[in-house]
Order: structure tokens, then sequence, then C-alpha cells
């Protein structure tokens, strides 16, 4: 015998997109439930972004002799930091009296879905159930030896030595953590360049750190094939060479999460996402797909926003609305990289002029105070002078770049950040310094 609840919304998966849609949801006044099948927090906050970011930052600014005991330290208390990190997921949401169901449930039409011997009614679902990681048919994932970035994120059970299948961002941070904890990191990257989609002078410096921590890089040469012999992988590349290393973590390739039932309803599907509109409802007038599953952008902050958005619109009729090309980006390597806006390769593909201001963090009077040695910023104007980049490599960068975004958006002219006060000292002057450079540069393009 089944038992019926109705809700206002029905969230299904609770990884970042979920657990804030439904977070803003309830606190807008809805009746809300939330249904996970595994566990709460998603890649974001349970399987990679941010137990990755936890182990990097342990690893910042400490001395060559200190990364042993780090290791240790956070080897010990893996387990009960990542218990810690899901208790205060679960502690959030019921505060906020969400009900949160387990399990892997089906829609039974467009306004009802089951799990276990429950069937929930609602008015609105919103889609986030994410997409996990996938392989070719000769490269298998066995979670043993060919591992995906959930065992990989794993630190009671770190290898000697790793082959890291795709020089993404993914790949990249995984790299120079494995490197940091001390093991044999190789990078295998089909492309010529890692970290494909970014300026080279914004990639060197991360490469030649990662070099300087003894990863090798392939690029230019994809990989083919995996075997597993005894406690080792061997990758055959495409030239025929063969690379060899206790695990193999594949990064390269991602496969939709589709709820189950999908087909009791009209959302429609291509082979990697759920297909929705601008605004992201589905082809059924009171299903949103939000996050990685829509396909759009495979970010956390776009998950979040998009949850964020579709919630006001429920809540208030706000139509949803989101300027994806002014989402900042950030890599968590040693230096970090983190910007916003176009990069000098997709302007120079467009045929659009634009000139371009450098300046370095080390020649900042913070950054002297400081005693800082590496990093700078790149901003990039038009000929108009306003701006449509800023980009940059240093530490902890990813903080300095925040809602930046919205300068390109409201389409601000240098003179205008020029005339508002930046504190001094402080490193974020080195934006301002770029600026001012930029401005009297000559044309490129
Ligand atoms: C290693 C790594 C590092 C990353 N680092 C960053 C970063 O630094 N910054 C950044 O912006 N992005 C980063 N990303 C990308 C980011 O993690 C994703 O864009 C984000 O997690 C997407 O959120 P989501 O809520 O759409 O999906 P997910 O996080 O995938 O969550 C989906 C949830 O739905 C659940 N689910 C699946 N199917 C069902 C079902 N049928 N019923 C119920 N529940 C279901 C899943 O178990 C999961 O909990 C990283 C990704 C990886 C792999």
């Amino acid at each position: 015998m089944y038992k019926v609840k109705k809700y206002d919304v029905v969230v299904i998966g609770g990884g970042i997109g979920g657990y804030y849609s439904a977070r803003v949801l309830r606190n807008g006044g809805k009746v809300v439930a939330l249904i996970e099948k595994d566990k709460l927090g998603g890649i974001a906050l349970r399987w990679g972004a941010l137990p990755v970011k936890k182990i990097l930052d342990s690893f910042k600014g400490i001395k060559k002799e200190q990364i042993k005991e780090i290791r240790e330290n956070l080897i010990t208390k893996w387990d009960d930091d990542l218990k810690k990190l899901e208790k205060k997921i679960i502690n959030n949401l019921l505060d906020d009296e969400i009900d949160i169901y387990y399990g892997d449930g089906e829609f039974i039409d467009s306004k009802r879905f089951k799990i276990g011997s429950q069937i929930i009614e609602t008015d609105y679902f919103i889609v986030a159930t994410g997409t996990k990681p996938a392989s070719i048919k000769d490269i298998p994932i066995d979670g043993v030896n060919i591992i995906t970035h959930k065992e990989a994120i794993d630190l009671t059970n770190i290898p000697k030595s790793i082959i890291i299948l795709g020089g993404n961002v993914e790949g990249i941070e995984f790299a120079a953590l494995y490197a940091k904890i001390g093991v044999d990191v190789i990078v295998i990257e089909k492309e010529e360049s890692i970290l494909l989609g970014n300026d080279e002078d914004l990639v060197f410096p991360i490469e030649e750190n990662l070099k300087s921590l003894n990863v090798k890089i392939i690029k230019g040469i994809g990989a083919r094939k995996a075997e597993i012999g005894k406690n080792r992988v061997n990758v055959l590349l495409d030239d025929g060479s063969i690379v060899s290393a206790e695990k193999a973590l594949v990064t390269f390739m991602r496969t939709p999460n589709f709820p189950k039932g999908i087909e009791n309803t009209k959302i429609k599907t291509s082979k990697d996402r759920i297909i929705v509109r601008e605004d992201l409802l589905t082809d059924e007038e009171n299903i949103f797909a939000i996050g990685d599953i829509n396909g759009i952008l495979g970010m956390a902050h776009v998950a979040i926003q998009q949850g964020i958005k579709v919630s006001d619109y429920i809540l208030r009729d706000i139509p949803v609305d989101i300027s994806y090309e002014v989402l900042p980006r950030a890599v968590f390597t040693f230096p970090e990289m983190a910007g916003v806006g176009k990069q000098e390769w997709e302007l120079k593909k467009d045929n659009t002029p634009y000139k371009l201001g450098i300046a370095y963090f080390k020649d900042s009077w913070r950054g002297w105070a400081k005693n800082i040695e590496e990093g700078f910023v790149k901003t990039i104007i038009g000929l108009d002078n306003k701006i449509l980049g800023i980009w940059m490599v240093g530490e902890n960068v990813s903080e300095y770049i925040g809602l930046m975004g919205q300068l390109i958006k409201e389409e601000r002219t240098v003179d205008e950040i020029l005339s508002n006060l930046i504190i001094h000292p402080s490193l974020t002057e080195t934006i301002l310094e770029a600026l001012l450079q930029s401005k009297n540069e000559k044309v490129i393009g």
C-alpha cells in the first residue's frame, strides 16, 4: 500500500544545485522535499570540488619539511572530516524543515514521483541529478586500479604512482594535489595544451609548477587502451608507447544521471543531457532541470545560480535570466588561475581588436610587504576602454575575482573603475595597475 504526501516543490538530487534550490524555496515559504539516491552534497560538496580544495588549501604557504606532517594529519582525519561535512549538510536541510527522502525513485507522471512505498505529489519538480564519470570501452573503470574522482578523493588509499587521463581542470587539480602529497604523477592530454581554452601565459606558470613537482606531462597524444596487470595499470598511447603506474584516474568523460521514469513525462533528453529552454524549463511546464544535468556549463556556481533563479521564478515569478558569459572561472592549483570575461585567444578568433595590461603582484606595495614573488593580473579592454576580461594567476586569486563579472556585464570603462577607490595597500591594487596600463597600450588585432 502506498503512502501519498503532497509538496509545493520536489527537488530530485541533493548535490549543490539541489541543496541551494531546496533551501531558497523553503526559506521563501514553500513546502519542499529533497530526494537523494546516494549521499547528500553531490560532487561539489562530497566527491570533488570542496574536498579537493580542502586538501590543496592545506598545502598552501607551507615549507617543504612540513609536507609529510600535513599529509599524515590529513590522512588520519580524512574520514572524520567527511563525516563532519555530511552532518553539516544534513543539519542545514533539517533545520530548514526540508523533508529528505533517500533512494532511487521514479517519475509516475509530471506531478508524481514514487520512492519506495511513498508517492510524492507536487506542483513543481526541479531535476538536479548531475552527471557521473564515464570512460571509453578500452579504458574500463573498475574503481580499484582505473578510478574516478570519487576514489581519487579517498586519502586513506593513496597510490605511489598515478596516471591522470585528461589535462582538464579536474585532471590538473588532481595532478597538483597528488604531486604535493608525494605521488609520482603522469598527465596524458590528447590536445597540444593542458587547461585547453585558456591563454598560454595563464597556463604557463601552472605547468611550470607541476613540472617542478616532477609531474610528467605528455601532450598531443591520447590514451587508447588500459590494461590492469599485477597492482599496475598499463596505458597504451596513440603513438604506440606505454606508460604505467599503480592507478589511472579517468577525467575526460561524463555521462548524465537521468532519473528513472523520465519516459513517463514529456521531458526530452539527448545522449548527454536533459534538454531545457533558456528559462531552464523542460518540455513539461512544471519541471525544471538545473546544474550539470542540463549540460549548459558544468560548474558548481552555475548549478547554484540556476537553482536560485528557478526558485525565484517559482516564489516570485521573476523570469530566469542568467549571463553565462560573465561567470567567473577558477583553477585551484599552485598557483591558482581565476578570471572572468574574454581571453586573448577568443578575441583573436573573433577578429576583435583589444588592448592589454599586465601587472605583477610583487610590484604592488602589499605584494612587497608580503614577500610575494609570483603572480600577475592581465586585463583586456576594448577600443572604447570597456572591460572585456580580467584574468589572474597567483596564490588565492580565486578569492579576488568574486563579483568582477558585474563590471563586464554593466559594460564599465577603465575610467569608471579608476575613479573608485581601492584599498591601499592591497593586492587588488594590481588590478588597477593593469587597467591603467591597458588604457595606454597599443591596439592588438
Ligand atoms: C573533481 C572535481 C572538481 C571540481 N571542482 C570544481 C570547482 O572547483 N568549481 C566548480 O565550480 N565546479 C567544480 N566541479 C564541477 C562541480 O562539482 C559540478 O558542476 C557540480 O557538482 C554540479 O552540481 P549538481 O548539483 O548539478 O550535480 P551533482 O553535484 O552531480 O549532484 C547530483 C546529485 O544528484 C544525485 N542523484 C543522481 N541521480 C539521482 C536520482 N535518480 N535520484 C535522486 N538523486 C540522484 C547524486 O547522487 C548527487 O548527489 C568539479 C568537479 C569535479 C569532478
